[in-house]
């Protein structure tokens, strides 16, 4: 791990340096015991910091009073030692350590601090700790090996995204934490406010308002590598409070901020994992439609085939009820093949069809061809063999192959299929996994249907822009933005939205905004928000769009979770120093703990009582 000398009053050298050209020279080294071994006359202690580890070796007969002290140390204490750099002995070189040619051969040893057992081995990378232990005493995992180079990688990933971004124009600014709440669909974390009692802030899911307040400021091009808090329900690639590379663009329209990112992008990778393959160049760009029909998926892995195919019209003809009624419907019937999967046995498949079941499906059909050109399946039967060889032709089956169809209501069926390729695609190992690769998604729908308040809802921004084409399609058959149904023009509308995704993962989301308050206004009716409600939210962005604001538009990328992908891990607590459990605690600082009394009257607050907490 690079880590340049710099000489302390403790120390001339990391554990990392000392090699063959330095023998014969005096060296002071600090770190911890990795490991001790008492042969007796000798002992060695394998010093380890941040850099590396060099061996030491204490010699009763040149050092006595060194070789005592040297008898009390146990693994990790913190120790000095002073010497001589010294050629190790011929055959006794360790050719997996830098400085595994030479020793340092002490003439004395200072304990600069004990250390108790550890809870669990530190000098093993491959030791498996309970996550709770280890999150319990994160600063003592944070010391083993490969999480300490996940964190070094970490902030090498945000050196890169602050270099290139600044060679490129970009201003970096800070936005506060206590703000007014800004929409990205999860819930707020609050802060109640001593001064004004009854008053809260909210910490901020993103910086958006105060992003595009800098463009209309005139900023031109901004970044920030923003912390933001969602109080939403975790999982792997989630954490309440998590990292975003944020930025915003002015006078550009979705193709130039996908430009900028993809340049930023690569710049980024190249920096942090040259090694690394990337698959595809300029990043393919899907629209949602093509994504969700193609690969059932709106973050689509493409390091891999098994492409969903339209079955809609054989299976409308097919003489199988089920597909046939879900086609009257206005439903749709989609399958895809898996190469070499044919031979598998009924249980496989009934696990398959279970996933699909819990992807949202009501059943799952399967077809399995045999090299000779036999084919079983549930649905043979019924359609007859011909039919269910074209079904299968048609989901692009070859001899061999196990396809899988559903038929559903529109997107249902293409996601569950989704679902079952990324599963398969795991189990099976169809891919290379060292691969990158970067997609674009765009052109999403502007709302989706709020069924409970009868509104539409934005389906990622609430300030993203109508693509132009669109911009008619905004209003309600009502006439009245306010009254809205489920069949208006705008359930049809686009947005200027666009995701990138790698590896399967959306890692970020951006689009180009409404820059008039007009336009903004008639989105914001649109979702449901009357004049006054608009007044009382967002009277700061929608007034300040009346003062001159260019075009803009920006997109936020998770860090966590690029770092995260970069270094091959599924969880985001694996590149965070300090995260949370997927309850949401701290287990080494004890958060979130009781309130005490007297913050709650400072700060004019009650609590309810919570019979459910006290029954835990
Ligand atoms: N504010 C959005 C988010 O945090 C990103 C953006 O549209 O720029 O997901």
């Amino acid at each position: 791990m690079y880590c340049p000398v710099r000489p302390t009053s403790f120390r001339d050298l990391t554990c990392a340096d000392a090699r063959l050209e330095d023998v014969g020279k005096p060296a002071t080294l600090a770190g911890w015991v990795n490991r001790r071994r008492d042969l007796g006359q000798l002992i060695f202690l394998d010093l380890r910091d941040r850099a590396g580890i060099t061996q030491v070796v204490i010699d009763n007969a040149d050092a006595p009073k060194a070789h005592t002290i040297a008898e009390s140390v146990r693994s990790e204490f913190v120790v000095r030692v002073s010497g001589t750099i010294d050629k190790r002995l011929e055959g006794m070189g360790n050719d997996k350590l830098d400085t595994g040619e030479v020793e340092l051969r002490a003439t004395e040893i200072e304990i600069l601090s004990a250390a108790k057992t550890p809870p669990f081995v530190i000098n093993d990378p491959e030791a498996e700790v309970d996550e709770s232990i280890r999150l319990k005493y994160r600063y003592l995992d944070l010391r083993r090996e490969p999480l300490q180079q996940r964190i070094v990688k970490r902030g090498q990933l945000v050196q890169a995204i602050r270099d290139t971004h600044h060679a490129a124009g970009f201003v970096e600014i800070e936005t506060p934490l206590l703000i007014k709440s800004t929409p990205e669909g999860a819930r707020d974390f609050v802060v109640p406010s001593r001064l004004q009692p009854g008053s809260v802030y909210a910490l901020p899911q993103s910086p958006q308002q105060m992003k595009q307040l800098l463009m209309v400021s005139g900023f031109d091009r901004y970044y920030q590598i923003a912390r933001c808090l969602r109080d939403e329900d975790l999982r792997g690639d989630r954490q309440p409070e998590f990292t975003q590379l944020d930025l915003e663009m002015s006078f550009v329209d979705d193709t130039d901020v996908m430009a900028w990112v993809e340049e930023m992008a690569l710049a980024v990778t190249q920096a942090v994992t040259p090694e690394r393959p990337l698959l595809n160049t300029p990043f393919p760009r899907f629209t949602y439609r093509e994504a969700i029909d193609r690969y059932g998926s709106d973050k689509p892995d493409v390091r891999y085939g098994m492409e969903l195919h339209d079955l809609g019209e054989l299976a409308a003809a097919s003489g199988f009820r089920v597909f046939e009624s879900v086609i009257d419907s206005g439903g749709r019937v989609f399958g895809f093949a898996a190469p070499g999967l044919g031979s598998s046995t009924r249980k496989q498949v009934d696990e398959l069809t279970e996933l699909a079941r819990k992807a949202g499906a009501g059943g799952l059909v399967w077809l399995a061809l045999d090299d000779e050109g036999g084919i079983r399946g549930s649905i043979v039967k019924i359609v007859g063999e011909e039919m269910a060889h074209k079904l299968a032709a048609q989901a692009g089956a070859a001899r061999g192959d196990l396809v899988l169809i559903v038929a559903d209501r529109d997107i249902t069926a293409q996601e569950v299929l989704g679902t079952l390729r990324v599963e398969l695609a795991e189990r099976n190992q169809m891919y290379d996994r060292s691969i990158l690769s970067y997609v674009w998604v765009h052109q999403f729908p502007m709302y989706h249907w709020d069924e409970d308040n009868s509104r539409w809802d934005a389906t990622h921004n609430p300030f993203s822009a109508v693509m132009p084409e669109d911009q008619k399609l905004l209003t309600t058959n009502s006439g009245d933005p306010l009254v809205a149904s489920a069949d208006d023009p705008a359930g049809h509308a686009r947005a200027q939205q666009y995701d990138i995704a790698l590896n399967g993962w959306e890692l970020g989301g951006g689009s180009v905004r409404f820059h008039t308050r007009e336009m903004l206004a008639k989105s914001f009716s649109l979702m449901g928000h009357s004049a006054e409600a608009q007044e009382e939210q967002f009277s700061g962005i929608l007034e300040a769009f009346e003062y001159g604001a260019p075009p803009h538009g920006g997109i936020a990328l998770g860090v966590d979770r690029w770092i995260a992908l970069l270094t091959d891990q599924s969880n985001i607590r694996e590149v965070m120093a300090f995260p949370k459990t997927s309850s949401g605690s701290d287990l080494m600082l004890d958060a979130p703990s009781p309130v005490h009394a007297d913050q709650l009257d400072e700060l004019g607050l009650m609590l309810k009582p919570q019979p459910r907490a006290q029954e835990r």
